[in-house]
């Protein structure tokens, strides 16, 4: 067995939007970084999302713009510049599934958010949709609610992923922690992370260490003593709608509460069927129901919002996950990304976005800390033992792997 002393900038831990965004950041900036996923890319939250580019616009309906929805406001143009290849990270590979999203509300609600909308907040930012320029699914005469449109954008979020992993595909491994382990100096601060497999042993330091392994980020804390920051959960339970409609929606439903009722991304799948994915409201609420509780309470509402169309030959499916977050006094949402030095460990950063929109703030987070703690690019050392590790693959989104696969040509399920 041969055994190697490496040494990078940065070792980045966990490989979904948070940790894929830094890793271009940083080498785009001259660092050599690398990072190490344990699953498949973008494999928990990332590729759960809605992939839904938004600047805050849902959170101001709920009472005046914070600080933190000022943060979010800059977010859709950021990443526009990225996906036409002239941002701080190239995009140009990632694909837009639609360049707007709607807000709509039923009649019964209608005046409070068309005051709203009316107000100086939005202005520049939402348009009211005119009769003639509805989208297809609203366009029956019995749609009586009013129509909104954003100008912010929804991605298709696994090829997010491919494309910010192709851009530094020769930087991102595979980890199997039951080969490896952080090392720690008596002070705390990680040593290096050693990697042993059959054929060699890898003991790779770096000046930094961050860990943006989204829910994973409280074992690995708990495996190096760091108590803070502390994280926190907030679970929720989707609901697909698989469809033969040709209709692609994205859009929140406004109801009573500032939060939207509904949230509908739309997802053409392999088959060439359409699955609606259905968050918000109902999937923060759905916790609390079984899968026919929470898939007949999605049908109920489908019914209410859309009773012009048939749901009724349409397969469901529930997916239960949580979102993880910096811990908030009361649990309230966190409304910025947050990036921060761990207690017990000088050289660790622990990273959570927050939301996927959230990415390019969450790594200038982290650029602040590396600048505050005067890391700079050093020349490699040895790199050339990582290339024996595997790579991990993109992540394949629910739409693709909750419903039985059906074939075609018997109409079996297989
Ligand atoms: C259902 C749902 C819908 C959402 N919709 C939107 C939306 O439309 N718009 C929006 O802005 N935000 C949305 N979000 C929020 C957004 O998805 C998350 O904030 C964001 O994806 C978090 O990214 P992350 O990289 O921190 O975590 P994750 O995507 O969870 O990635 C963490 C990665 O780390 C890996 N990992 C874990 N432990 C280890 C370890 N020990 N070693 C190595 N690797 C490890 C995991 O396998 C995973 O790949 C949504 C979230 C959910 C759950």
């Amino acid at each position: 067995m041969t055994s190697t002393h490496t040494q990078v900038d940065i070792v980045i831990i966990g490989g979904g939007i948070a940790g894929l965004w830094l890793l271009n950041r940083l080498c785009n900036q001259g660092y050599y970084a690398v990072l190490f996923e344990q699953g498949d890319l973008g494999g928990a939250q990332t590729i759960a999302s809605q992939g839904m580019i938004h600047g805050g616009i849902k959170y101001a309906l709920g009472g005046a713009f914070t600080g933190a929805s000022e943060a979010i406001a800059d977010m859709p143009d950021h990443w526009r510049r990225c996906l036409k290849g002239e941002g701080d990270v190239d995009l140009s590979k990632a694909k837009v599934l639609s360049d707007h999203f709607y807000m709509w509300s039923t009649q019964s609600i209608t005046s409070k958010v068309t005051s709203f909308f009316a107000s100086k907040v939005t202005r520049g930012r939402v348009d009211a949709v005119d009769k003639k320029q509805r989208p297809p699914v609203f366009q029956d005469p019995a749609f009586n609610g009013s129509l909104y449109k954003l100008v912010d954008l929804v991605l298709d979020v696994p090829s997010v992923i491919q494309a910010l992993a192709d851009n530094y595909a020769d930087r991102i491994f595979s980890i199997d922690w039951q080969q490896a382990t952080l090392q720690q100096h008596p002070d705390g601060s990680v040593k290096s992370l050693l990697i042993n497999n059959e054929q060699q042993s890898i003991a790779l330091c770096a000046q930094q260490f961050i860990f943006t392994a989204g829910e994973g980020n409280e074992a690995l804390c708990a495996m190096l003593g760091i108590a803070k920051p502390a994280m926190q959960r907030r679970p929720l339970k989707q609901v697909l709608v698989k469809h033969d409609y040709p209709y692609a929606l994205y859009a929140h439903c406004m109801g009573a509460n500032p939060s939207p009722r509904l949230t509908v991304s739309s997802h053409l799948c392999t088959d060439g069927k359409t699955v609606w994915y259905l968050g918000g409201d109902l999937a923060t609420e759905g916790i609390q129901l079984n899968d026919d509780e929470l898939i007949n309470k999605a049908r109920q509402e489908l019914l209410d919002l859309f009773p012009w169309l048939d749901f009724s030959r349409s397969e469901w499916a529930t997916l239960s996950i949580d979102r993880a977050e910096p811990k908030q006094k009361g649990l309230i949402k966190p409304d910025k990304a947050f990036a921060a030095k761990a207690d017990q460990s000088s050289n660790v950063i622990i990273g959570w976005p927050t939301k996927l929109t959230l990415a390019p703030n969450m790594a200038d987070e982290v650029f602040s800390l590396l600048n505050q703690a005067s890391i700079k690019p050093q020349p490699p050392l040895a790199i050339e033992a990582l290339s024996s590790l595997q790579q991990p693959a993109v992540a394949t989104p629910c739409w693709e792997t909750l419903f039985p696969q059906r074939n075609d040509s018997s109409n079996e399920i297989t």
